[in-house]
This record gives structure tokens, C-alpha cells and sequence, in this order.
């Protein structure tokens, strides 16, 4: 319906089947997308089936905090490809420590870690992929609302979101007259491995469930068709912007108890 026939997509931050980015995957190559994976190595068993799944052009490891890994990423995007037109962004990471105990308690280098994976790498991908991108294409990352307002726990990560939603802006500014897009994706909670480490999880979702104003959590599926529809020409005059997939429930503010993702 979207029709992304002929495009070429380099996804991050699939780690297994329950990845908000393998959703988005999986939406993209349904509307006859082509797909490359990058992940960590940690997570490569479980990356390489999926890609197979849909084809995958390649799969390559890459840690976005290395420099290094992300020339050779980009090497290996052009041996395979001669231009590119979608990255997705999804992608973050916080020590335990750092969103166990109190956000006063921020060590620096939990600090700058949180910032450098889930804000920083946002620019890094963006400066290697711009010049590859055709008119057209378009850059996609994942936030969450614990940004905008205190949420139990999400602590430094709310602080790298709040930097990655302002990085977005930024790159909108000034990769549209190049006709690249560059928007975010604010999810509502969903069960991932990024997410099993937070405590009171279950109990946020059925929250969710009941209070959101449409009674209903998020899928990957309502993820990765919004995320196709920001990466196609249906979406040609949108960027800059964090469009909300959470059901309604940043409308009623902080979810009433613990939880974060
Ligand atoms: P996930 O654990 O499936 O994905 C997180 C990914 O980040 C993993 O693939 C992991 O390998 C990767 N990663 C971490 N450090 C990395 C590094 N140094 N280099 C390369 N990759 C690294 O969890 P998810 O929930 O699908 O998270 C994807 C994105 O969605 C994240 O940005 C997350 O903050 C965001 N998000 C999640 C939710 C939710 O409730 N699950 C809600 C809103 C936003």
C-alpha cells in the first residue's frame, strides 16, 4: 500500500523477534523494501534467522560506540549497495545501576555511556548514511515519553531520549535540503529484551491496558507501519517531528505506578 518497491533499508537494533526494529523490519520488507541488519555480536545467533526470513542483503556487527565498526559498517553497505534510502535507529542502552537507584546518583561515565549508545549514535549513523542516501530517503529513530516527563526509573535514559529528540531536529534542519526526512517514533511500552530489566514491567502494561484511552497496549505491527509510513513518500512533508504510538496514554501523563521502558 505504501509501496517502498526498489528501496534499500539499513535496520539496527535487532536483537531477536521481539525488537521494536525487527518489527519495522518486517513492515518495511512487506511493502517490497530491501533489508540489511546490523546488531551486536552478543545477539548475532538469534539476528542471522530473522534476516534470512526476509531476505536480508546482509548482516553486519556493529557497535555504534566504536567508530571503527561503523567505517566498516558503511563499507560493507557499499559493496552491496550503490546508494541507500531508509536507516532505522533502534537503539539504546543505560548501565542497571543507572536506572536501579536514584537519577542524583549518575556517574559520569553511566552518563556519558547512556548519551553516547542511544543519542550520540543517532549522529554517527546519520553522518555516514547522509551522503549515501537518495532524494527521498528518510531516517527513523525510537523515543519514548520519559523524555518529555519524569517515569519511575527511566532516569539517565530519559535524558539521552530528550538529546536523541533534539538531535532529530537538528538533522531535520539539515539534511532536508537534500531531501532526507528525520523523525521519531514515541512508543507506549512493549515487552522486549530492553525492557525485561525493568521491574514492575507487567504491572505497567496491564495499567496501560486498562487506562489508555484506547484500552489497548502498542504492537510491534502499530510500530512498524507507522515507521513505513514515515519512510515513504505518504509521509514526503514530515520531519523534524516525534509522532506518538502509544495508544493516547502520554495524554493522561505519568503512567500511576512503576515502570519504564
Ligand atoms: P531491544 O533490546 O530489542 O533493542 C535494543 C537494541 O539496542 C538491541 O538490539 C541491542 O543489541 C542494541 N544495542 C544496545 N547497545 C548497542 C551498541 N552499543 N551498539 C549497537 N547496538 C546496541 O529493545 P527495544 O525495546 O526494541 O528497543 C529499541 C528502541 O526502542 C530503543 O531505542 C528503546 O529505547 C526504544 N523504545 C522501546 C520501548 C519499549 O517499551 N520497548 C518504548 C519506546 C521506545
Amino acid at each position: 500500500m505504501l509501496n517502498l518497491t526498489g528501496r534499500r533499508a539499513l535496520i539496527t537494533g535487532v536483537a531477536n523477534h521481539r525488537s521494536i526494529a525487527w518489527g519495522i523490519a518486517k513492515a518495511l520488507h512487506d511493502e517490497g523494501c530491501v533489508v540489511a541488519f546490523t546488531c551486536l555480536g552478543a545477539t548475532e545467533r538469534w539476528v542471522r534467522p530473522l534476516a534470512e526470513s526476509v531476505d536480508a542483503a546482509f548482516v553486519s556487527i556493529c557497535d555504534v560506540s566504536d567508530d571503527a565498526a561503523l567505517d566498516a559498517l558503511f563499507a560493507q553497505v557499499d559493496e552491496a549497495w550503490d546508494g541507500l534510502d531508509i536507516v532505522v535507529h533502534a537503539i539504546a542502552f543505560a548501565p542497571l545501576e543507572a536506572l536501579a537507584g536514584a537519577f542524583l546518583d549518575t556517574r559520569r561515565d553511566d552518563f556519558r555511556a547512556a548519551l553516547d549508545v542511544s543519542a550520540y549514535s543517532l549522529v554517527a549513523l546519520s553522518q555516514r548514511a547522509a551522503p549515501r542516501m537518495r532524494e527521498g530517503g528518510a531516517i527513523v529513530t525510537m523515543t519514548y515519553h520519559g523524555s518529555q516527563q519524569v517515569m519511575p526509573h527511566y532516569n539517565v535514559m530519559g535524558v539521552a531520549k530528550a538529546a536523541l529528540e533534539c538531535a532529530v531536529r537538528y538533522l531535520a534542519a539539515e539534511l532536508g535540503p537534500r531531501g532526507v526526512r528525520v523523525n521519531a517514533i514515541s512508543a507506549g511500552p512493549i515487552r522486549t529484551l530492553a525492557t525485561s530489566a525493568f521491574g514492575g514491567f507487567r504491572r505497567l502494561l496491564d495499567t496501560v491496558q486498562a487506562h489508555a484511552p484506547m484500552r489497548r497496549n502498542v504492537t510491534l505491527d502499530d510500530v512498524g507501519r507507522t515507521a513505513a509510513f514515515l519512510c515513504s513518500d505518504a509521509a514526503a512533508a514530515i520531519t523534524g517531528e516525534v509522532l506518538y504510538v502509544d495508544c493516547g496514554l502520554s495524554l493522561l501523563g505519568a503512567p500511576p505506578q512503576d515502570g519504564a521502558s
